[in-house]
């Protein structure tokens, strides 16, 4: 489904990924982990097409084709989603409405009518209703005033209704209380397919609790440097990263 190869990214002409080679298969839930600033956002911006980043090496292809070319909102498209680590909100837009919306964006940059409303509003009541969602929380203006777990369920809803075939989910648990983050991870696993990929970023093992990886990535300076089961992540939480960093020297 996705395969990068070699990718070097700079931001402001300061190198930040420096030779990142992942394979992700249909499937397969993947967590990357590592220390603050060792450039996990960068990775899941890059992957995402943020314009600010800037590709200078390697390639990423996506079920079969070449992404570099293609915008955050063609990607979008094409299935990948990214949560947002920092949400923007719409005063006077509701929940339901900006989710009609952007499901019927997607639609149609894929060659379908609109949704009927019938089906969109079943739809968004099945979603809601799996992830535990207020109903009054639907028509409230997309994020504002949201708690911290209120947006990170936002986005989980978002994503359930966006049904992406890669989901990034980067540092989804940070602010979360854990019947949050429960809700949250329990959301994930039940939107899982065979069809279907995750990528997790955290820099906390709890996360993995919940939504259990096929396999972890440790990120150090721009690069993945070890990567192998859960059982990776218990290890990171018990002796930090330096040993990993030793034996990088
Ligand atoms: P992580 O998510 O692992 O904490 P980031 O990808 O956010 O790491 O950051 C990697 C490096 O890139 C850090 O040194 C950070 O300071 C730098 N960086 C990230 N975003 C920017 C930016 N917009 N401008 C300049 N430097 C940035
Ligand atoms: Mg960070
Ligand atoms: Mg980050």
């Amino acid at each position: 489904m996705l395969k990068i190869t070699n990718l070097h990214a700079n931001i402001e002409d300061k190198e930040i990924l420096k030779g990142i080679n992942l394979e992700i298969n249909p499937g397969e839930v993947h967590a990357i982990m590592g220390p603050n600033g060792s450039g996990k956002s960068t990775l899941s911006s890059v992957i995402a097409g943020k314009e600010e980043y800037e590709m200078t090496e390697g390639e990423i292809i996506f079920e079969g084709g070449d992404l570099t070319e293609l915008d955050p909102e063609e990607r979008s498209h094409k299935g990948i989603f990214l949560s947002f680590q920092y949400p923007v909100e719409i005063p006077g837009v509701s929940v339901t409405n900006f989710m009609k919306a952007s499901l019927n964006a997607h639609r149609k940059a894929n060659g379908q009518e609109d949704m009927p409303a019938n089906e969109m509003l079943k739809m968004i009541r099945e979603k809601s209703e799996l992830l535990e969602m207020d109903r009054k929380f639907l028509s409230r203006s997309l994020n504002q005033g949201f708690s911290g777990g209120e947006k990170k369920r936002n986005e989980i809803f978002q994503m359930a209704m966006l049904n992406p075939k890669l989901a990034i989910l980067d540092e989804t648990d940070s602010g979360l209380d854990i019947d949050a983050l429960k809700i949250v991870a329990n959301g994930v696993n039940k939107l899982k397919s065979k069809d279907n990929a995750v990528l997790v970023i955290t820099h906390y093992q709890r996360l993995l609790d919940y939504i259990v990886p096929d396999f972890v990535h440790v990120m150090l300076d721009g690069k993945i440097v070890k990567s192998g089961t859960k059982e990776l992540a218990y290890e990171l939480e018990e002796r930090g990263y330096d040993w990993i960093k030793q034996e990088q020297l």
